[in-house]
């Protein structure tokens, strides 16, 4: 498979699912109201009045993650509040809508979305929908005016994410990828050891991200429809080891090598894969095992190993209690540098405060474009078996 194709094949996985055989593909992603999940806990009363200057984020997709993880803890913040909803479902917008004070005013169909330019209150779209619908509507909230927040993966391939990096330039607003760990007190102890070598030259870095999904097809778990998902795990959980390979690193691989697997006859893998694992090489002579599963019992681990140390995080990226053991001198030592759960909070008032005073953010969209890159490179190696030569930015050479 030479690289023109895996380009022209459009979507991340395309080329790697093209050898595996005659798969079928759900239609195009739309946008499409769900019913409220199960085991949301709705705020009993409405929050406080936003603070001078607090900015004002519109969410887009009240799912699981934004109604358990992210809205809550807008309560954390000191500088962004909720200020609009965007819904499919009437009922849940409305429930929803009432549990965090936000004025029916405020409240959005996917039908009538453009409206949202006219509402100063809203400076930010955070958009947590199904990855095959991050590109479009990261381009309707830009066509708005407002600055984005974008969940990961940023897309489906580098193509998309370049169309969004395009529309926020066009628009001169911000976009911003939620790689929550950038803000999490382990993960960034664990780059600041790797950082001043508190580990010795860095040689290896194993992580493995696994869990095992219940029965399910793609009709009924956008996770495994590939039109809005990929290649399936890789995407959706070892994009996390993904980006531990490379902030504990602080490299880009210059090669890297992959194999995935998927079951015959299994209606969860007709579209995505069970496993990919990839090995990659970094300039220095590190080497990076990547691990993850949609079939294999849980696990969310990263380890890096130098010369003169270790350092262990099981769990590594989760939401709540993290753990990190460095291991120098023969003894490891339990670290604590802080609760975890500050990571949404702070990533939430980072794009804040990046729009406020005109900085960078952490975490944008350029490195969304990179990782999507190398997992264009990952499954272009796995489906020709061969080693793929990156280019510094993550394109593959030649
Ligand atoms: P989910 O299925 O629980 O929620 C998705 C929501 O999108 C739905 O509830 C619905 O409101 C909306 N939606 C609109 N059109 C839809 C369609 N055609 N099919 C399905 N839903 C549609 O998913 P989720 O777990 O909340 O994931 C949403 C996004 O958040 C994804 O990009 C995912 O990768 C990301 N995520 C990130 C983290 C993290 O830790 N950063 C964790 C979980 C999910």
């Amino acid at each position: 498979m030479t690289r023109r194709q895996v380009i022209e094949a459009g979507t991340v996985a395309a080329a790697a699912m093209a050898s595996s055989g005659a798969l079928a593909q759900g239609p195009a992603p739309a946008a499409q109201g769900q019913p409220l999940p199960d085991g949301v806990t709705l705020p009993s009363s409405a929050p406080p009045a936003p603070r001078p200057g607090s900015v004002g984020y519109a969410i887009i997709g009240l799912g699981d993650y934004a109604l358990k993880q992210i809205m809550p803890r807008f309560a954390q913040s000191q500088r962004c509040h909720i200020a609009a909803l965007v819904s499919g479902n009437p009922e849940k917008l409305a429930r929803v809508g009432e549990a965090y004070g936000v004025p029916a005013e405020a409240r959005y169909s996917y039908e009538n979305f453009a409206d949202i330019a006219a509402n100063r209150e809203v400076e930010a779209v955070y958009i947590i929908l199904p990855t095959g619908l991050h590109a479009e509507w990261a381009e309707r909230a830009f066509a708005a005016g407002k600055h984005v927040m974008c969940e990961k993966p940023m897309a489906l391939s580098a193509a998309e994410c370049a169309r969004m990096i395009a529309a926020s330039e066009r628009a001169g607003k911000k976009l911003m990828v939620g790689y929550r760990c950038h803000f999490e007190p382990y993960n960034r102890a664990a780059m600041e050891l790797t950082r001043t070598r508190a580990l010795g030259d860095l040689r290896l870095i194993r992580t493995e991200h696994s869990y095992r999904l219940g029965p399910a097809t793609p009709a009924t778990n956008w996770r495994i429809a590939r039109a809005q998902t990929g290649g399936g795990p890789l995407e959706d959980y070892g994009i996390y080891g993904l980006q531990a390979a490379l902030y504990l690193s602080g490299e880009m691989p210059d090669r890297l090598s992959a194999s995935t697997f998927r079951p015959e006859g299994d209606p969860r893998f007709s579209e995505v894969f069970a496993h990919v694992a990839v090995q990659m090489h970094f300039p220095s002579g590190t080497v990076a095992q990547i691990v993850t599963s949609y079939d294999s019992a849980g696990i969310n681990m990263v380890e890096a190993r130098g010369t003169h140390g270790a350092l262990r995080m099981q769990p590594a990226t989760g939401y709540g209690p993290n753990a990190l053991v460095l291991e120098t001198g023969g003894t490891a030592r339990p670290l604590e540098p802080g609760d975890p759960e500050v990571q949404f909070a702070a990533m939430l008032d980072h794009l804040a405060a990046a729009i406020r005073e005109g900085t960078p953010v952490l975490t944008p969209g350029e490195m969304g474009l990179r990782d999507l890159r190398l997992m264009e490179a990952i499954y272009a190696a796995a489906a020709s078996g061969r080693s793929v030569a990156l280019n510094p930015d993550g394109t593959m050479r030649g």
